[in-house]
């Protein structure tokens, strides 16, 4: 099975400093598993926390440069001691250094899955973080649970691990209720509205870190065919356990089957407060496998470029579907609502009837 493995600040430091003795449970229980024929992904966080204990720094800092600067001392330690540690297992480890904006461009995108093919034919073990030291406010994924999932999706793998620092997701916050319980398993393909209010938030919430960027990760990978567990990254040697099925932390079933790559792609480019919302007439006609037709828009949300992938809603702001903008946020506020026959007219040109073309689209 190919399964992509999250490991956060909190599993690969320790008081503040990179934790080599973790990190050996880890070379070990990785090497068993690629041992028996599992191909892995990494996607480390730990690079700022290691830039800041190089400078001897106390507290985070919550200026952009700073986190950056610390995040470029601090890359090339952690890979160091992966390269070190892993190679005492037989383990040769690769770094990948991804932003949004490579995930988002189709060529890019596709570069990336060449890459990590290969070195997973080649039996490297990729361990990717996102590239911090370049990544602006509008290129980041912004955490590494998002962007592991992006990642099990650029790789079509089955199973996605993120590793934290509870024993999964509990249906209250256990640090302040003792009594909250262990969610074990989620199947339903809509993650339950109170699931989403115990992690902190409602679907559309911008988070940062925590069980809530956990959930949005868990909804990405699962509508691409991925199984997703939330596990405790303290306990590495459970992992071989975790894969086989035992139910070890909160575990939630795919919703979709694996799907084709280029659908994949389109349901990767997700980027929060971007897209449309649609009348009941175009939900029927997506329903039914039609184009998306500028007609049934009745709101734009955030801007997008022809070309770009983007979100389409019902009213209510529920996630209907995804597919590639046949025209710019700009154009549609123009002609969202007008007859196919009326765009030439109003923009001077038309790039055809639909605002998302059926081959374009994919259901969520
Ligand atoms: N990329 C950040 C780091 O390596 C971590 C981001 C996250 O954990 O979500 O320090």
């Amino acid at each position: 099975m190919r399964l992509v493995l999250k490991l956060g600040s909190s599993t690969v430091t320790r008081d503040g400093v990179l934790d080599a003795p973790r990190l050996i449970d880890y070379a070990r229980a990785l090497q068993s598993l690629r041992a028996a024929g599992h191909q892995v992904v990494v996607v480390s966080s730990g690079a700022v926390a290691a830039g800041r204990s190089v400078l001897r720094l106390a507290r985070s800092e919550s200026e952009v440069a700073a986190k950056q600067m610390l995040a470029a001392i601090g890359q090339p330690r952690l890979m160091a001691l992966y390269g070190e540690l892993f190679g005492h297992y037989g383990i040769t480890v690769a770094q990948v250094l991804l932003t949004r904006a490579d995930l988002d461009d189709r060529r890019r995108y596709l570069n990336a899955r060449n890459t990590f093919e290969a070195m997973l034919g080649a039996d490297v073990l990729p361990i990717v973080n996102e590239n911090d030291t370049v990544a602006t406010e509008e290129i980041r994924v912004g955490d590494n649970d998002q962007l592991s999932a992006l990642v099990a999706s650029l790789v079509d793998a089955r199973l996605l691990l993120l590793m934290t620092d509870q024993a999964g997701l509990f249906d209250a916050n256990p640090r302040t209720h003792p009594d909250a319980r262990l969610i074990a398993r989620i199947d339903e393909p809509e993650i339950p509205d109170a699931v989403w209010a115990a992690a902190g938030g409602g679907a559309g919430t911008l988070g940062t870190g925590g069980m809530l960027t956990k959930l949005k990760a868990a909804e990405i990978a699962r509508r691409n065919g991925a199984d997703v567990v939330i596990a405790d990254g303290r306990e590495p040697s459970r992992l071989a356990e975790i894969v086989a099925g035992k139910p070890i932390g909160t575990r939630f079933i795919a919703v979709a089957a694996p799907r084709d790559a280029r659908s994949r792609y389109i349901l990767t480019g997700l980027r929060d407060g971007v897209g449309v919302r649609v009348d009941a007439g175009a939900i029927d006609a997506l329903r039914n496998g039609k184009s998306l037709l500028g007609v049934g828009v009745c709101a734009i949300d955030g801007d997008f470029d022809r070309g770009d992938t983007v979100a389409v809603h019902d009213a209510e702001g529920r996630m209907l579907a995804r597919g590639i903008a046949n025209y710019s946020a700009s154009e549609l506020r123009r002609i969202a609502g007008k007859r196919s026959t009326d765009v030439a007219a109003i923009l001077g040109y038309d790039f055809g009837p639909e605002f998302i073309h059926r081959d374009d689209l994919v259901m969520w």
